[in-house]
């Protein structure tokens, strides 16, 4: 069926606070400029951006099944495609990613619901902050949902978040498997950094300090068994997808392993568990399952998600065995407080440690 045709929405610049429109610095392939969105039960989208980034708004009518879609595109890369269930005159969001290097947020009306695009506008508030009302919609049965945290970097009305610096004190890592010293290169990559702060959980913690404090215990870790590892950070900077990739592919490394912690609508503390990816060949699948094992035995209670084949840019285009893994959900009752705590990252750290030589192990 072809589908209805689709119009932008009218982009108002707010006077007082005006956007460059031009000042699109991005790269094409760096982070997702969205970095938190919120539909609240008033039917108003409020959306936090990096600074001065462009916005492009459409609206697309109703079309027998179809319901209206608004949708809103963003440069930068979306780190991982997803699609929350709506409630009352909303059936779906998505985030996604329409082309490299870009990001959609998708609303998705019930078909029912008819909205006039002439009064749907989107408002910059200030550099950073974005305003959609969804003028005349019914609102009955909206619950909010939204993702990240739409007041960082300014005056929040919130409890300020726990900051997570990386822990100073050195980590043992006797009894950790032997393999042979000198003979291993492995790519330890912390997911996200500098202005992408990947998911923002509970309490306002943030996925790229989660990730960063582990995996530089990883790093130390393996470097203590006499494997030598590259770190594609080491500290709360971004680097963008290719480039990591570059690097794990230039070092000829054993194997490459994306560090990640999952998030979900907050609005669902009951999704917690752990999750790794790998893409396609069967080390990967390996390499994937031996660090998801250990992960699992340091995170009693939290679900076993499984060993998955995943798209992620990193491990797809790396060209040695790799494997992502999501070590809990920052949005989880059960796993934000452990994502959160100092002990348990050490212990995620020797997890991923063990998983990684236990799979080094069986490389001839
Ligand atoms: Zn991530």
């Amino acid at each position: 069926m072809a589908s209805a045709p689709s119009r932008p929405l009218i982009l108002l610049v707010v006077g007082a606070l005006q956007i460059p429109l031009v000042l699109a610095a991005l790269p094409a392939r760096a982070a997702s400029a969205l970095a938190a969105w919120a539909l609240g039960s008033d039917g108003v989208l409020q959306l936090r951006t990096s600074r001065g980034a462009r916005l492009e708004a459409f609206f697309q009518p109703a079309d027998g099944a179809q319901g209206a879609k608004v949708w809103i595109d963003f440069p930068g890369e979306l780190s991982r495609s997803r699609s929350l269930r709506g409630s009352g005159p909303v059936r779906a969001i998505r985030l996604g990613k329409p082309t490299p290097g870009s990001t959609r947020l998708v609303i998705e009306f019930k078909p029912s619901i008819s909205l006039n695009p002439n009064q749907l506008k989107l408002i910059g508030t200030s550099p950073d902050r974005w305003k959609l009302n969804f003028e005349g919609l019914p609102t009955r049965g909206l619950r909010p949902i939204g993702e990240g945290d739409l007041t960082a970097s300014t005056l929040s009305r919130w409890a300020p978040g726990i900051r997570i610096t990386p822990t100073r004190t050195p980590i043992n890592a006797s009894g950790l498997p032997n393999v042979p010293r000198g003979r291993f290169r492995v790519v330890i990559d912390p997911g996200h950094g500098g202005p992408d702060p990947g998911a923002i959980g509970i309490r306002g913690v943030r996925e790229t300090d989660v990730v960063l404090d582990v995996s530089l215990q990883v790093a130390q870790l393996l470097e203590a068994r006499g494997v030598q590892v590259i770190m594609t950070r080491t500290a709360d900077v971004d680097v963008d997808l290719p480039p990591r990739v570059a690097i794990a592919n230039r070092v000829g490394a054993t194997a490459f392993v994306s560090i990640h912690a999952n998030a979900i609508s907050m609005s669902r503390p009951q999704v917690n568990g752990i999750e790794t990816f790998y893409f396609s060949d069967s080390r990967s699948a390996r390499l994937a399952s031996h660090i998801q094992q250990q992960v699992l035995n340091v995170s009693p209670g939290s679900p076993n998600r499984g060993v998955r084949r995943g798209r992620f840019f990193v491990i797809r285009r790396t060209t040695m065995p790799s494997a992502l893994v999501e070590t809990g959900f920052l949005t989880g009752r059960l796993d934000a407080p452990r994502l959160a705590s100092a002990a348990h990252r050490r212990k995620l750290a020797l997890a991923i440690a063990t998983g990684i030589l236990n799979y080094l192990q069986g490389v001839r």
